[in-house]
């Protein structure tokens, strides 16, 4: 009942946020690629929240972020506040019981703040929502409070030196002994990784192939595990990243496997790839905001810029593809909320698409800005960056193109 009265708090803060924030509109965006077109009051209230966070705590931070690779704990810990630290995780374990299409509008309009630091984010809300909805009570009742308040954060760990992209090939073995499980193996590329403070860990617990596979909690500060460098990144810096390894025989877990097999997994991968894309559209929305109205594109173009056919043209295929990603990234997760069997194909053709597009839009934006674009004085260059990333992580375009395949085969 108190996990139930905090969780409903958590909701409530957000809520109450939200309507002392209705009488303010923190963008000037033209209407016909407005964010909140076709959402309800409830869903513009959050993203009125979301926006005003992004705007007033994340923006103006950004750069620094990036360039000194802070992680900004504080920062996230004030989002958590808002109720961003479990956003569809549900409200007995401190969650805002919120749907997949409400998570997807408050990640693209934390993105127009940091499109790094909502990344991690929304990975650390994957990995509480995977807690809450394959563990059991205890686990739920023991991992999900501190990660929906960030008291503590959370990482992923899938990818290893000789598995990416084949997942389903990973190598890291948790063997049962008694109550608790032995893990052997090393993983790569985690996001948060020595920052966060609990691990959601991929392994094999049976036979070979994606059947085998369970999800383990690990915690930091496990005899045994440790991690590599801080990887230096060509973006998403302040997500920091790092190896971890386990040595031989000695990583103990004593918590039990969190996932019967890897079909959960893609679950989560469907899931998550959607708020990806997301931070896509709020990475682009802050540009449309920031420097398609800067000061500089003024005085490059001025009137110009009116007469432009070609510019015009430009602005006119980058607004039209916007709305298009937005589109499709809603449609998939009201597919994945209601837990539809077009789902894995509906985020997988989302992810490809918004995730390349959005980058062109970010690569053209650049290009318009000229010699400016490439100076870190402004924003743009870092919204390229930032961008491009998601071509790669929460399963590669490839794997996308692999996943749309196999449903139109089987249809
Ligand atoms: C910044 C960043 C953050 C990340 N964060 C995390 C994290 O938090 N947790 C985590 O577990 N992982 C994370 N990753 C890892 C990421 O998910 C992998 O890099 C990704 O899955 C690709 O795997 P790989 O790097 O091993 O490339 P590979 O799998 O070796 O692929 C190399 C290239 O070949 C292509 N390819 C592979 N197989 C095929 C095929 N059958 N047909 C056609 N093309 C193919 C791929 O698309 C890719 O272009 C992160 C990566 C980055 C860059």
């Amino acid at each position: 009942v108190a996990m139930l009265r905090t969780g409903s708090r958590r909701l409530g803060c957000l809520r109450a946020a939200l309507q002392s924030l209705a009488q303010t509109d923190h963008r000037s965006i033209t209407f016909c690629i407005d964010p909140s077109l076709g959402l309800n009051e409830e869903q513009k209230g959050f993203q009125k929240v979301a926006f005003d966070f992004a705007a007033r705590e994340m923006a103006p931070n950004m750069a620094e972020w990036d360039q000194k690779e802070l992680f900004p704990v504080d920062v996230m810990r004030k989002a958590a506040q808002l109720g961003f630290g479990g956003i569809y995780v549900r409200t007995d374990v401190g969650g805002s019981g919120l749907s997949r299409l409400d998570t997807s509008v408050i990640f693209e309009a934390l993105a127009t703040g940091c499109t790094s630091t909502t990344a991690y984010i929304s990975i650390h809300n994957m990995c509480a929502w995977m807690i809450d909805s394959f563990g059991n009570e205890e686990q739920r009742h023991k991992f999900c409070p501190p990660l929906c308040t960030m008291e503590k954060f959370a990482s992923y760990c899938l990818t290893e030196p000789g598995s990416g992209s084949d997942a389903a090939s990973l190598l890291t073995s948790a063997k049962r002994q008694g109550d608790h499980y032995i893990l052997n193996g090393s993983k790569a590329f985690i996001s948060g990784g020595g920052e966060s403070d609990i691990y959601v860990v991929m392994c094999r617990t049976g036979g070979s192939g994606p059947k085998g596979i369970s999800c383990i909690v690990v915690e930091k500060g496990t005899p045994g595990l440790s991690f590599g460098k801080k990887e230096k990144k060509v973006s998403i810096s302040s997500a920091i990243m790092r190896s971890s390894y386990g040595e031989p025989d000695k990583v103990v877990a004593d918590n039990l496997g969190l996932m019967e097999g890897f079909l959960g997994q893609i679950r989560a991968f469907g899931g998550n790839s959607i708020y990806i894309k997301s931070l896509q559209l709020g990475t682009i929305h802050a540009f449309y905001n920031k420097d398609f109205t800067s000061v500089r594109m003024q005085q490059q173009f001025g009137k110009k810029a009116q007469r432009s056919q070609y510019l015009q043209f430009q602005l006119a295929d980058m607004a039209t593809k916007l709305v298009a990603s937005r589109l499709m990234i809603r449609t998939a997760a009201v597919a994945l909320q209601e837990e539809r069997e077009d789902a894995v194909a509906l985020c997988s053709m989302a992810k490809l698409f918004v995730t390349e597009e959005c980058f062109t839009i970010c690569n053209q934006a650049l290009q318009m800005h000229g010699g400016y674009g490439y100076l870190k004085d402004y924003a743009v260059q870092q919204y390229m960056r930032d961008s491009r990333v998601h071509q790669i992580l929460e399963g590669s375009n490839e794997v996308m193109r692999m996943l749309i395949s196999r449903s139109l085969l089987q249809d």
